[in-house]
């Protein structure tokens, strides 16, 4: 299936590895120049290298590794200032920065609160903010917002993140059915459940610390929670973010789509 991409711009945040390196691969696959955007340089190198030899068009398509905090007005404003990007003229955007810690709210300050909506919930928006009338003008354009299953089945200890994402799908679900509907602009959300990242080896690291816990232990449990038996990989996230930005896509706008191998138990 041609997906219609080839030729267009994507800004991928959080793109040196996981769940946003598998968005760029996908799309630099499919023939999109993408600028990649994570806080270090060394991984980020690494990553541009690897999808400069991905490209289908070495002469046409671009790969630029931008070193910057996505949560931070400067790191925003370097993205869109960069000399070979194209401004904020984006075809595609995909957001995502790293998820808010675990905990306890009793611990949680006003100050933890508010570094989680401005990650999870504004640093989307602002972007969003940048790319979006220039996208309406030209008649394309797809955000896609990575947030997570606990959007839609909340985890205790993991208030933070759901809190603060679920400011942000609220948000997006009514920009996406603005005039922007109609200016073939679609914003979604995918939502992962247990993918096999740094981020969540971190998070079975932790739970292993527990007496009686191992790494291998605290796996399986996961696996075996999951109807799939397995946990996700970031080439078949990085698939369905491209498909979701695809020109087959455009009739898909506001929507919540889980990736989590069946995890969520519910009907809808
Ligand atoms: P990861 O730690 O493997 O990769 C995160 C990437 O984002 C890295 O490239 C890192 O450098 C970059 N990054 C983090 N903060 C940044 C910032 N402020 N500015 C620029 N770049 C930044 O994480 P992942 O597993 O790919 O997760 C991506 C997102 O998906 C996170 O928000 C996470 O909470 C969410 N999520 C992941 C899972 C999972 O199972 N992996 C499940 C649910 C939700």
């Amino acid at each position: 299936m041609d997906l219609g991409l080839t030729g267009r711009w994507a800004l991928v945040c959080g793109a040196s590895k996981g769940l946003g390196y598998g968005c760029a691969e996908a799309l630099v696959r499919e023939g999109v120049s993408v600028v990649v955007v994570a806080r270090t340089e060394g991984p980020l190198q690494l990553a541009v290298q690897r999808l400069q030899g991905l490209r289908v068009d070495a002469l046409a398509q671009q790969v630029i590794g931008v070193a910057a905090d996505i949560t931070s007005g400067a790191g925003r404003a370097a993205v869109f200032a960069h000399p070979g990007g194209p401004g904020t003229n984006f075809d595609i955007v995909i957001t995502n920065a790293g998820g808010p810690p675990p905990g306890d709210f009793r611990d949680w300050q006003r100050d933890d609160w508010i570094a989680a909506v401005d990650a999870n919930m504004l640093t989307p928006i602002e972007l969003i903010k940048a790319t979006v009338d220039g996208m309406a003008a030209r008649r394309f354009g797809r955000i896609i917002n990575i947030t997570s299953t606990t959007v839609k089945a909340p985890i205790d200890n993991l208030g933070l993140s759901s809190g603060a994402r679920s400011g942000l799908t609220g948000f997006v679900a009514g920009l996406a059915r603005s005039p922007l509907a109609q200016a073939n602009v679609t914003i979604n959300n995918l939502l992962p459940g247990a993918f096999d990242t740094d981020r969540l080896r971190k998070t079975v690291e932790a739970a292993a610390q527990k007496p009686g816990q191992t790494i291998d232990l605290v796996l399986e449990r996961r696996r075996q929670s999951i109807p799939a038996g397995r946990l996700g990989t970031a080439d078949e996230f990085g698939a369905i973010c491209a498909f979701i930005c695809s020109q087959h896509a455009s009739y898909i706008t506001g929507q919540n789509i889980l990736a989590d191998g069946g995890a969520y138990p519910g009907s809808f």
